[in-house]
């Protein structure tokens, strides 16, 4: 079993004893064990960063960028070895492995471009004010299973662009790309700069409620984001939270059923559902349902849903038995409601935590397959006759992160999208996201942003200077 990957800690990779198993989502048995760290790593990991800060603080943005920059090109030569590591533990097919490390080179690159701002004011000859940007100190990143190099990569790069120093937890179902992406930075960091620790139950309870932590940034599911935000609240620490979404689509009468069908199920399906801002509930018009419902179910008939060991597979299993599980649950449940399944609907027995593509007609708002987050490769479509109607119902969930209006109309479609209660409203896509734009949630789906001057100022605290003249 392999057993390569260490935590690291102030630049030195630590022995430690204690490891838990990490299993493999194709088979649904252990591959590999990581290291369990203790309360005590945690302490030596903030300990760590606390010491390097001062000095990583002080170096200019543009040798913090070279340093991002060298990092990236460390990623790029090691990306084959990681996206096997990546394959294994999350279950992704490797060219699905491969993209997601490609996307992540490019943010790293992306944020070694990006520059706090210094406003000035107001400048006369009484006074000048100017607004300045500073880190914060030790940054907490805790990552969910779904994406777990670029989620990291989202949390640590800017982090590190702004002047602080990281300790990151991933997930313990994914844990050991990440600790393999902390140890190919920490080549061209200096020690202490990026920490990792990795552990199962309290350990990322304990870095919320730390008091050498300045920040958490956060991504995962909303419960989770709640009990950070309360164990955060005696430190009075700065929080990104990205959370849970459940994003609705409507499509318009007059889409172009034969292009939009591609992108949807595309848009529904990547990493076998299991993406945050995936579409997750599809309103279309009652005149367009039945073809576009029918060219969405051959599409994810005709998918092949396999290993990462073969090369044809072009979607993989549930992450974990209790996703696994939740999707299961989640497709009876619909089929006891009388929803119609027109692609998929049930495991067929095989090893593993394997999902078909699904697709299922005959739901509505008020059925758990609607209503919850599912986080995995169903897609419900609910048909509408009047456009308000259907806005009002893809607005009544408590998740805002995304949404999404389809229609040749660009104009219409704009403004209807504009009231979506949502972070992010697409026109004839969805999910897609840039480096230079801001991403996050609204309502439950999270507080602040990522990406873009936006993100790279959640890392940082306002300063204001004032210079009486
Ligand atoms: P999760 O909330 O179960 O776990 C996420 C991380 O939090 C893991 O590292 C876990 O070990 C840690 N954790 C668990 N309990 C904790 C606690 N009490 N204190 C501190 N850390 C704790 O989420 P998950 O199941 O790994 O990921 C799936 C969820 O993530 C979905 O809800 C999905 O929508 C969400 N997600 C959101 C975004 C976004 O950008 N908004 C992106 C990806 C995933």
């Amino acid at each position: 079993m392999d057993e390569a990957q260490s935590v690291i800690i102030d630049g030195e990779k630590v022995a430690i004893a204690e490891t838990f198993e990490v299993i493999d989502p194709a088979r649904g048995e252990p591959f590999a064990r990581c290291p369990a760290a203790t309360p005590a790593h945690l302490d030596a990991a903030v300990a760590a960063a606390r010491r390097a800060f001062p000095a990583w603080a002080a170096a200019s943005l543009d040798e913090r960028a070279e340093r991002l920059n060298r990092i990236a090109d460390a990623v790029e030569a090691d990306k084959e070895a990681l996206a096997v590591l990546l394959s294994s533990e999350q279950g992704k097919p490797r060219a699905s492995a491969l993209g997601e490390i490609g996307a992540a080179i490019g943010w790293m690159r992306a944020t070694a471009a990006l520059r706090p701002p210094v406003e000035v004011i107001q400048d006369d000859d009484k006074l000048r004010i100017e607004v300045h940007r500073k880190p914060l100190g030790v940054v907490a990143s805790i990552t969910p299973w779904n994406h777990p190099v670029l989620i990291a990569t989202w949390h640590i790069m800017p982090a590190l662009m702004a002047g602080n120093c990281v300790v990151v937890k991933p997930s313990s179902f994914t844990p050991l790309s990440t600790l393999r992406l902390v140890e190919l930075a920490n080549a061209h960091l200096p020690p202490g700069v990026l920490n990792s620790v990795t552990g199962e139950g309290g350990l990322g309870r304990a870095m919320t409620g730390h008091p050498g932590i300045d920040k958490v940034v956060f991504t995962g599911s909303t419960p989770t984001g709640r009990n950070i935000m309360s164990n955060a609240a005696n430190t009075l620490k700065r929080l990104t939270l990205e959370l849970g979404g459940n994003d609705a689509a409507i499509v318009l009468p007059d889409a172009d059923v034969d292009a939009i069908a591609p992108v949807i199920f595309a848009k529904s399906f990547g990493n076998s559902g299991q993406t945050c801002a995936a579409l997750k509930r599809l309103y279309v018009h009652e005149s367009l349902h039945d073809a576009l419902a029918e060219k969405l179910a051959a599409l994810a008939r005709a998918a092949r849903v396999g290993p990462a060991s073969d090369p044809e597979s072009q979607f993989g299993p549930l992450q974990n038995k209790a996703q696994f599980d939740l999707v299961r649950e989640l497709a009876d449940d619909a089929r006891a409601q009388g929803g119609k399944f027109l692609a998929g609907g049930a495991a067929n027995g095989e090893k593993g935590y394997f999902f078909p593509l699904t697709v299922v007609t005959e739901v509505s708002d008020g059925m758990r397959i609607v209503d919850e987050e599912q986080f995995g490769p169903i897609l419900p479509i609910i048909r509408y006759s009047d456009v308000e109607d259907a806005l009002a119902r893809a607005n009544a969930s408590e998740n805002g992160l995304g949404g999404s209006i389809w229609s040749s109309d660009i104009k219409r479609a704009e403004a209807l999208a504009r009231r979506l209660d949502c972070g992010t409203a697409w026109v004839n896509d969805h999910s897609s996201i840039s480096p230079a734009a801001p991403f996050g949630g609204a309502k439950q789906s999270g507080i602040g942003v990522e990406f873009g001057h936006w993100g790279l100022e959640e890392y940082m605290q306002v300063q204001t200077v004032r210079i009486a003249r």
